[in-house]
């Protein structure tokens, strides 16, 4: 079985909610609407307070090319325009409702029934997904019409399907593939159709035996589609690494995908994709992982954007006594919350409640010179030697050493027998280094 060549490890993975189907939020009384959910610029408020809004009204439009339009998961009125902490701990803006229905604007079909034809001319797909406000919902958020249209001179020849989920404990994706298999197939058809591929592959790993079964089952009159499993390989969902393991094509230090001919997409977002398409529907709701050891019940749940964090620990039993820390996303590279009621954005993949044990900190000795840490980094980079420049401020050398290619996956710190905190200080070397280089690039 295939997986990607250079560094990584294997976590334990825990997917306690692998068996749990699927399950409905109710909406929440107040929701509170992001605006910016989205790598770019923050989308532009187009109601006002006071107004009243439909469930899928527009909400904010894109603020630029790499943006993304924000519509409303909810029927109510727009109680104010403000800050509100979000789940990194920062103020950012968002419009707050007051829930009174759901009432669902007009021409969003809401129906179960499978829609397979599509008439549409390519760059009409990649319109209609513009308009729906779908951003990458593997963690990313990158907004999906940007990817879908590769820079001049830039070609496309194959469509990457990330069903990994290679962090421990969650299992969004994977219940989505058990679960809506069909229209994520027809997710898959549209983007090739957008994209002018003639070729898609959808990549699991084979802890998902019931996924990669459906998958292929379903995929069988589309030849053009191949399900690969994977060998389970810790950060395989990363865009590098699964075009590595399942092409053999390697990108450049600073390269993108389309450098080597392939689009990556989560199933999250396919999905997505297929009801912005065949339903008009907008992206307002996910499915998000609540997980934990010391929970009562992990879950799945489909959660409208903007529903409090709060209330989807409440769905899998409250925060438990011993619960030290909530984390947003998994254990490898999730962030510890700082806000539980802070909202569910489109990124929100999972929410990980951790006990005292496991939240404890093991005591950090000096450096052994194991290089264990060099041989886990599927990027290439030298993590000691990262952290230890950026610990001493040293960004004209961070910047050589290709920190910015790290893509924060923790392997390191994992790795590291004197239990350094790697990550933590290349997270910073990364701010400050990638703020000086955009800094150099506007001047
Ligand atoms: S340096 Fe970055 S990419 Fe390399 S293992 Fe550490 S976190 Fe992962
Ligand atoms: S794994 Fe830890 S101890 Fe080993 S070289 Fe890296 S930082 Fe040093």
């Amino acid at each position: 079985m295939r997986t990607f060549r250079m560094g990584g490890i294997h976590p334990p993975e825990c997917k306690l909610g692998a068996g749990k189907p699927i399950s409905v939020m109710p909406l929440p009384k107040q929701g509170c609407v992001l605006l910016s959910q989205h790598i770019g610029a923050p989308a532009q408020p187009v109601v006002e307070r006071g107004a009243m809004v439909k469930t899928g009204q527009l909400l904010a439009k894109a603020g630029g090319f790499v943006s993304a339009n924000i519509h409303s998961p909810f029927t109510g009125k727009v109680a104010k325009i403000a800050d509100v902490v979000d789940a990194s701990g920062y103020p950012k803006p968002a419009i707050f409702i007051d829930v009174q229905d759901d009432e669902w604007e007009e021409g969003i079909d809401l129906t179960e029934t499978l829609v397979r034809e599509c008439k549409l001319e390519p760059k009409e797909i990649v319109q209609k997904i513009a308009d729906a406000g779908i951003v990458g919902m593997g963690g990313a958020c990158f907004p999906t019409q940007v990817k879908l249209t590769p820079p001049p001179g830039k070609v496309a020849d194959i469509l990457i399907i990330n069903g990994v989920e290679c962090e421990p404990y969650l299992t969004a994706d994977h219940r989505l593939m058990v679960e809506k298999a069909q229209e994520i197939v027809v997710g898959i058809r549209l983007l090739m159709k957008a994209l002018n591929v003639k070729k898609a592959v959808i990549g699991i790993e084979s802890n998902k035996p019931d996924a990669i079964e459906i998958l292929s089952h379903q995929t069988i009159p589309y030849p053009e589609i191949e399900v690969m499993p994977l060998q389970m390989h810790y950060p395989q969902g990363g865009e590098k690494q699964l075009i590595d393991a399942v092409t053999r094509r390697q990108v450049k230090s600073g390269g993108l995908p389309v450098d080597v001919g392939a689009v990556v997409q989560n199933v999250g977002t396919v999905y997505a994709v297929y009801e912005a398409v065949q339903k008009n529907k907008p992206l307002i709701e996910r499915v998000v992982s609540v997980t934990g050891k010391s929970l009562k019940q992990p879950v799945n749940v489909k959660a409208r954007i903007g529903t409090p964090i709060s209330s989807l620990i409440d769905a899998a039993g409250g925060l438990p006594e011993n619960g030290a820390k909530v984390i947003s996303g998994g254990p490898m590279m999730g962030k510890a919350l700082a806000n539980i009621d802070a909202p569910v954005a489109k990124g929100t993949s999972g929410v990980l409640i951790i006990d005292e044990a496991e939240a404890l900190r093991r005591p950090v000795s000096d450096c052994i010179r194991c290089a264990k840490c060099v041989d886990a980094c599927p990027m290439g980079l030298e993590p000691y030697l990262l952290s230890a420049l950026s610990e001493r401020q040293l960004w004209d050398r961070t910047e050589k050493e290709n920190i910015m290619d790290c893509i924060e996956c923790g392997c390191c710190t994992f790795t590291c027998p004197a239990n350094r905190p790697l990550l933590d200080y290349i997270r910073i070397g990364k701010g400050k280094t990638g703020a000086l280089i955009r800094a150099r690039k506007a001047k």
